[in-house]
């Protein structure tokens, strides 16, 4: 997984800052953050192998993710250490489940795509990338597919169509939300242009749909939860479509939607970035 690594700091709190009085800070929790630490994460609780790509500064915080990230099974062989501050962000979560986000989110850019040594690509399958800058989104793309690896992209929280363009081009998969959808899938896939590649469409509580190059079509519906925070729903779901659709040259579409569509309804269901995934908690979704 590709992307920048945060330290997130979540503060659940009685209001958010600028809504009227004074807030009140009722709980708090910290962990690695930015999509690609969150889809690593959800990745191996979940079974799968996975390593992290990027960048962290030479700093606490650095220190901090890089010891959670290995605590929870994910390889951080590939992670460089840059003389460059970790970045630390607040993620303010209000009883509606509303979140503020302060702070400097990927501060840390350091990482060049012609350093990742081509053994970690040789021991991989599949190459995921989140939002990165497009020069090193290209350079990764194409090196993964050298080596033979399928390559999906989430764009995450960058909505600029001019940072979506070369990842899209190159994926395999994408995952877009409604917002991003309007903004990318309009401007790229046009009817007269065709897919050339599986596109899996988010709506939030109200699940998901995909479509492949190939006409195969699926839809399946969120579960409901009390939703109290959705950060990194989106990557707790692409952990569990990917985890379905890993290696399968004819996947069950159905089960990628439903796995995803219930990993992101476990993280909706709970404070913060890492979502608390488990095959039984999945499992008791999905049973009813
Ligand atoms: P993103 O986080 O990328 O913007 P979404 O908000 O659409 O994407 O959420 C990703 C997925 O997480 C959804 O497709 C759905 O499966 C699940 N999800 C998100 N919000 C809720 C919710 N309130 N209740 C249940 N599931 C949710």
């Amino acid at each position: 997984c590709a992307g920048h690594v945060n330290w997130d700091v979540t503060l659940a709190v009685d209001r958010l800052p600028g809504a009227d009085g004074e807030a009140t800070i009722t709980d708090q929790s910290q962990s690695p953050g930015g999509s690609a630490c969150n889809v690593a994460t959800g990745l191996t609780a979940l079974g799968s192998d996975a390593a992290i790509l990027g960048s962290v500064g030479r700093d606490e915080h650095g220190h901090l993710a890089v010891r959670a990230l290995d605590a929870a099974g994910v390889d951080c062989t590939p992670l460089v250490t840059a003389d460059a501050e970790t970045a630390v962000k607040y993620l303010v979560v209000d009883p509606d489940g509303e979140v503020a986000v302060l702070g400097n989110e990927g501060g840390n850019e350091a990482f060049d795509a012609e350093d990742l040594e081509a053994a970690t690509l040789a021991a991989a399958d599949h190459l995921h990338l989140t939002s990165q800058d497009p020069a090193t989104a290209a350079t990764l793309a194409d090196r993964a597919h050298d080596h033979g690896l399928r390559v999906s992209f989430d764009p995450g929280r960058r909505i600029d169509a001019r940072d979506f363009t070369v990842p899209l081009a190159r994926a395999d998969l994408v995952f877009v939300n409604e917002r991003e959808a309007a903004t990318a899938i309009e401007d790229h896939f046009g009817p007269a242009d065709g897919l050339d590649k599986t596109v899996v469409l988010k709506h939030g509580a109200a699940g998901a749909e995909v479509l492949t190059p190939c006409g195969h079509y699926a839809s399946h519906d969120g579960f409901p939860v009390a939703a109290v925070d959705t950060t990194g729903a989106g990557d707790a779901f692409a952990a569990g479509f990917l985890t379905v659709w890993f290696g399968d040259a004819n996947p069950d579409y159905d089960r990628c939607l439903a796995v995803a569509n219930a990993c992101g309804a476990l993280a909706a269901g709970e404070r913060g970035p890492a979502a608390p995934l488990s095959w039984d908690r999945i499992d008791a979704l999905l049973d009813g």
